[in-house]
């Protein structure tokens, strides 16, 4: 099955074929068609599977087919364990939405605010953050969640491996509750599925 078929637009598909993509991975098969429907989603699936791509096509989709009366706030927050991986998924959402007016940001501690800052003021509509510094630029009011459609939990073992339960509860409980929310797990373990009760509704699960 090409590309072409899962419902994703034309500037999206010329992005992914510049990078030589030239059919959907099994995860990206399943995942987008689901995500694209609005539907809350849980996968199990390992890193190198086209993982970011599964979510981050169909976000880029759903947020260019509907422009929000007032722009500048976030509308697709992924939060991520490490600084590296969010980095990484940022890396790839510029490079999917070449050919689309979206921008986002890549927000992790251990370096300045300033810089950071001044991208949320110039706005940013999709964030791509680590929960520690996410919650600090929340209680500066330098991130505001009243625009949010979608949540991502990426890679969302390893963040419970890492001790981000709290501040991911915390986080959640801030968001507009009619949302979309996708969980990406490399397994579904006991504490995942916990987390999975408490952040997503009625999931679709899948696995690779
Ligand atoms: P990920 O699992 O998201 O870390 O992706 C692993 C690698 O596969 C990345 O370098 C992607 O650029 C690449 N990739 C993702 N989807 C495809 C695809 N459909 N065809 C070829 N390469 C892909």
């Amino acid at each position: 099955m090409p590309f072409s078929n899962l419902g994703l637009s034309d500037p999206i598909l010329k992005a992914v074929t510049e990078l030589g993509y030239k059919t959907p991975t099994p995860i990206q098969k399943k995942a987008i068609p689901v995500i694209l429907t609005g539907k809350n989603l849980i996968a199990a699936a390992q890193t190198g599977t086209g993982k970011t791509a599964s979510f981050v096509l169909p976000i880029l989709q759903m947020l260019s087919d509907k422009h929000p009366v007032r722009a500048k706030r976030i509308r697709a927050l992924i939060l991520a364990p490490t600084r590296e991986l969010a980095v990484q998924v940022e890396d790839n959402i510029v490079q999917y939405s070449k050919h689309l007016n979206l921008t986002s940001l890549a927000m992790y501690g251990g370096v300045d605010y300033k810089e950071q800052k001044q991208r949320l003021i110039e706005g940013v509509d999709i964030l791509v953050a680590t929960p520690g510094r996410l919650l600090d630029m929340y209680s500066q009011r330098a991130v505001h969640f009243d625009e949010l459609e979608i949540l991502v939990l990426d890679e969302a073992d390893r963040m419970l491996d890492m001790g981000f339960i709290e501040d991911i509860n915390k986080i959640i409980e801030r968001l507009p509750s009619q949302r979309q929310n996708l969980l990406f797990s490399a397994t579904l373990s006991k504490q995942v599925r916990v987390l999975a009760k408490t952040a997503i509704e009625h999931p679709v699960e899948i696995s690779v």
